[in-house]
């Protein structure tokens, strides 16, 4: 008796609404990967991790790039792990290699000051793959063909960590609020790193009669521009975790400026990191409210963690986090000063 109307009940139920079909109602959108063959085992643990707080329910595609072929044991253990679709590229030479401009001897030169710094060396100092890596993730990765086909990206890398379930489609959110770029963390920038950075962007800037944008209320240059000491403050999307716009990557604007910090040939002379060169290239291009902060993620990326400070956020998501550890208002942290920057003036603390 009971069960028969529990079904009539449930059939009903199916007919009024109709069926979710979930490729029309997700984003044009995948996750981004670059890694080596070798970090399979931390990638498999990250994946899983990412499918189990988020992408179960949504089954977007991921995309795997890398400087060499993959080899076929990572193709079969990476395609099984994820619930989208796996796709696997080979990045092209000319995007992963020293620029002819490049004085090879020049730049072991510069290498071998940065790793004999009398202060200690840098993080890199002494890696040329890290250079095509940062030059790459600054430039190249969203012409790439695989990704042609998507609008938006989520990179991860291996071995970073999601803390808390992420219920909504956070890919359906940066569309819905037409945003251009979000980020987690945000971090400063080992000076040594980029001693001429700043320089060649704001000289750009001024060539080409745009200098106006570094001191702009309505875009974020002020998240990055120390005015006092007409300098850059080092500030920087933490860029291991990152959703984007691509066709906003792939802009006109967005290029010009990096063809132009490429064409000094800093990424090898001295030791840019992408995080810098992008954050300072949207800081300037993009208007107040195009750049999405996600604080209600917990996210791990070493040795930084964000984790929601409110326990009713922790508890509604499952977050396995301890909030004593987030770094959102650590003093090198710059996320607390993104979220005052970004409002208008009257408003700010
Ligand atoms: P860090 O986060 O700045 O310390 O740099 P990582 O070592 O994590 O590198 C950043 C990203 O680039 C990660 O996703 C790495 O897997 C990837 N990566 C770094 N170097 C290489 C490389 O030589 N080849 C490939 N294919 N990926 C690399
Ligand atoms: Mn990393």
């Amino acid at each position: 008796g009971n069960d028969n109307i529990t079904k009539i009940a449930d059939s009903n139920l199916t007919m009024a609404i109709p069926p979710q079909n979930p490729a029309i109602s997700r984003a044009n959108a995948t996750f981004y990967v670059l890694c080596r063959n070798t970090d399979l085992y931390s990638l498999l643990e990250t994946i899983q991790n990412y499918e189990d707080r988020f992408n179960r329910q949504f089954h977007y595609d991921w995309v795997f790039l890398n400087d060499v072929e993959f080899t076929q044991e990572f193709i079969k253990l990476v395609t099984n792990a994820v619930s989208g679709d796996a796709k696997f590229g080979l990045i092209p030479q000319e995007h992963w290699s020293i620029p002819s401009t490049v004085d090879v001897d020049l730049m072991h030169q510069y290498m071998d000051l940065m790793i004999n710094d009398p202060d200690g060396s840098v993080p890199y100092a002494d890696s040329v793959s890290y250079r095509h890596m940062c030059r790459f993730e600054s430039g190249f990765f969203y012409r790439h063909e695989l990704l042609l086909d998507y609008k938006y990206y989520w990179r991860v890398e291996p071995g970073v960590k999601l803390y808390c379930d992420i219920s909504n489609d956070v890919f359906k959110e940066m569309e819905e609020g037409d945003y251009k770029y979000g980020f987690s963390l945000s971090t400063i920038e080992y000076p040594k790193t980029i001693p001429s950075l700043f320089k060649y962007f704001k000289h750009y800037l001024f060539e080409t009669k745009q200098d106006h944008l570094l001191l702009n209320d309505t875009n974020y240059s002020e998240f990055i521009y120390d005015e006092s000491k007409d300098d850059y403050n080092m500030c920087h999307f933490w860029t291991n975790f990152e959703l984007g716009n691509l066709d906003f990557l792939r802009s006109v604007e967005y290029n010009v400026i990096f063809e132009y910090l490429d064409s000094t040939n800093g990424f090898y002379y001295e030791r840019w990191g992408d995080a810098p060169v992008r954050s300072l290239i949207l800081s300037v291009l993009l208007r107040k409210g195009q750049i999405k902060r996600f604080s209600e993620i917990g996210y791990k990326h070493a040795p930084y963690t964000q984790c929601p400070i409110s326990e009713s956020v922790r508890l509604q998501n499952r977050c396995s986090c301890d909030p004593g550890e987030d770094f959102t208002n650590k003093w090198y942290s710059c996320s607390w000063y993104f979220d005052n920057v970004s409002l208008p003036k009257i408003h700010r603390l």
